[in-house]
């Protein structure tokens, strides 16, 4: 039985290996592990730094620490303040860059938990090569995609010209942690408002 290495339990001695080959506890929750009273906090230049609480954030612009430039209209905290759901601080702080971690979860979250061959989001999914990994496909974001069990079987190990299988979607390395968290916040319907500050994030 052609079963691609992918999807077979044993893990080898690898970090990045072992974390696409977990067993996936994390089900897709959609909508139930976020809190609505998010908010994002952007650097002086605007630049989206992290999310944050609603309370956090609201200590950061009492305190004078940030401005507040998106509110929750429906949530008022005092007759002259508006819960907000976007704030800037007002001094301009140095970030390291953070890379997001290559795991199953990560490039399920990537992928909107779909198939990137047939486009089916029915149970279970994989973790597919793109290149096998027994031809040389290095464990790497732009080599790894999500695929359904089926798919993954039928793919086996081809490449997905050999097979006839194009890729929905090429896979790409996410552009930022922070960028990939609020847009998972917007694609639960949460945040619209965020979507303007994210553009090139
Ligand atoms: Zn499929």
């Amino acid at each position: 039985m052609a079963f691609d290495p992918d999807i077979s339990p044993q893990t080898s001695g690898h970090p990045v290996r072992a974390a696409l080959q977990a067993p996936s506890q994390e089900r897709p929750r959609r909508g139930m592990s976020v809190s609505v009273s998010q908010v994002l906090v952007l650097n002086a230049s605007y630049e989206p730094l992290n999310i944050t609480t609603w309370k956090r954030a609201m200590v950061m612009v009492l305190m004078g620490k940030a401005e507040g430039l998106e509110h929750d209209r429906r949530r008022q905290l005092r007759p002259d303040l508006h819960q907000p759901t976007v704030i800037r601080l007002r001094q301009f702080v140095r970030v390291p860059y953070r890379q997001m971690p290559l795991n199953r979860r990560n490039v399920f979250q990537r992928d909107n938990h779909l198939c990137q061959y047939c486009g089916s989001g029915s149970d279970p999914l994989s973790i597919d090569h793109v290149v096998p990994r027994s031809r040389g496909g290095p464990d790497v974001w732009e080599n790894v995609t999500t695929a359904c069990l089926a798919c993954n079987v039928r793919k086996g190990n081809r490449t997905p010209r050999e097979a006839g299988m194009p890729l929905r979607q090429e896979p790409r390395r996410p552009l930022s942690t922070l960028s990939f968290e609020a847009r998972r916040r917007m694609g639960n319907g949460l945040n619209r408002e965020w979507e303007k500050y994210l553009i090139g994030a």
